[in-house]
């Protein structure tokens, strides 16, 4: 059986997947089982900070493997202290909970706010409000979340206590907030999956406004934008706030899985023992390729990003059969006249790999990807759009 036919027989039909098998890679480049090489524009949706095979990632994700590669929380372990106070000194926040995906690191998020308001406002005070268009995960939580209600159809009923407010709209936000007892607000700064959307300044300045002035809590779910992928460490440090809390993964890893929940402080002493946990969290092979990713996630990366992603702007948004490019950083979504489906299938037989959001081209390149593997990739999705 061919790999195709065996996922079929034997994977859950849960996927799309493209026609093609992936073999290895290093850097920005990725070869499949005919030897056939792509530029990687999706880095496995925003993973691969540093692309494929990293060789410092590979050697300190190696290092800890020949010293050990699990322990349980049951012990103390040296990475995630160290990647925790990293992520802490980096960001404001005071404390973090690790475990192993988006969804879970939402999980908490939402535990730990409706912990906090049940116990400083009261347990009436559940509601969290989202923003329609928005994605948060699938777990049965985290799809109630999110404000998208095509994830939600065929397993109700749902979590209760969400609400969804229209992403920049504050007339919007406002009224739901009046109408609900609210525990927090959450949002992606950057709408991912929903298409590549930003928040606009004016909209998170109101959720930070509503959040200060009422006791609120502010969520920002930087599962996709965390991580530098926005020019920025995390998303939410382009728009001038501090939220009380932030959930990533993703990228966080390098490849590996993880996520964080970083507490802020007000809600740094909520989680108490027993409160929460995680058998594989904080796992150490995968907080010591996270360190190597977080350290190295520098102002000198950073303004590298922010210069390929107005590079890649520039580049398509005047190109022919482009309507529209938006996005933040290296976290790109491209309308096209065509079908996206169309682009995508060209660039992957001309040797690049771009994904999809929504009905929008997605780009999300290593943070690091070599200037000229860059501008051949564009040149190709230039041609795709024509
Ligand atoms: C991918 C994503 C998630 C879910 O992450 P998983 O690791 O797949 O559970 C949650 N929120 C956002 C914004 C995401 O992009």
């Amino acid at each position: 059986m061919s790999v195709k036919q065996k996922d079929n027989e034997f994977i859950a039909a849960t996927y799309g997947r493209f026609p093609l098998v992936i073999t290895e890679g290093k850097g920005s480049l990725l070869k499949d089982e005919d030897g056939k090489e792509y530029i990687d524009l999706g880095t496995g949706i925003a993973v691969n900070t540093f692309g494929a095979a990293d060789g410092e990632w590979i050697n300190a994700v190696t290092a800890q493997l020949n010293k050990i590669q699990h322990t349980s929380n049951l012990y103390y372990t040296k990475p995630d202290t160290e990647l925790a106070e990293m992520l802490c000194t980096r960001t404001g926040m005071k404390k973090v909970f690790f475990s192993n995906s988006g969804a879970e690191a939402n999980e908490c998020a939402i535990k730990v706010a409706r912990k906090y308001a049940a116990e400083k406002k009261g347990a009436e005070y559940n509601t969290i409000i989202t923003l329609k268009n928005s994605f948060h995960g699938r777990t049965v939580t985290t799809l109630a979340a999110t404000g998208q209600e095509i994830f939600h159809k065929d397993f109700l009923p749902l979590t209760e206590g969400f609400v969804y407010a229209e992403a920049n709209n504050t007339a919007d936000l406002k009224q739901k907030v009046s109408e609900n007892k609210v525990a927090a607000i959450m949002f992606e700064p950057v709408q991912g999956e929903g298409g590549v959307m930003p928040l606009t300044k004016e909209f998170v300045s109101a959720i930070a406004e509503i959040a200060e002035n009422q006791d609120i809590l502010m969520i920002a779910d930087e599962v996709q934008t965390g991580n530098g992928r926005t020019g920025k460490l995390y998303g939410y440090m382009n728009y001038d706030i501090l939220p009380d809390i932030v959930s990533t993964a993703k990228g966080l890893g390098g490849g590996l899985p993880i996520g964080a929940t970083l507490l802020g402080e007000k809600v740094k002493d909520v989680l108490t023992a027993g409160s929460h946990g995680s058998t594989f969290g904080g796992n150490p092979v995968c907080c010591a390729g996270a360190l190597n990713i977080l350290s190295r996630i520098d102002d000198t990366l950073l303004a590298e990003v922010r210069e390929k992603s107005e590079y890649i702007v520039s580049e398509l948004s005047t190109a022919k059969g482009v309507k529209s490019v938006t996005g933040m950083g290296l976290m790109l979504g491209i309308e096209t006249e065509k079908g996206a489906n169309e682009v995508i299938d060209y660039c992957r037989e001309n040797g690049v790999l771009v994904i999809k959001a929504k009905t929008k081209v997605r780009l999300l390149p290593a943070l690091n990807i070599p200037w000229e593997q860059l501008k051949t990739a564009i040149q190709i999705l230039k041609e795709a759009c024509e």
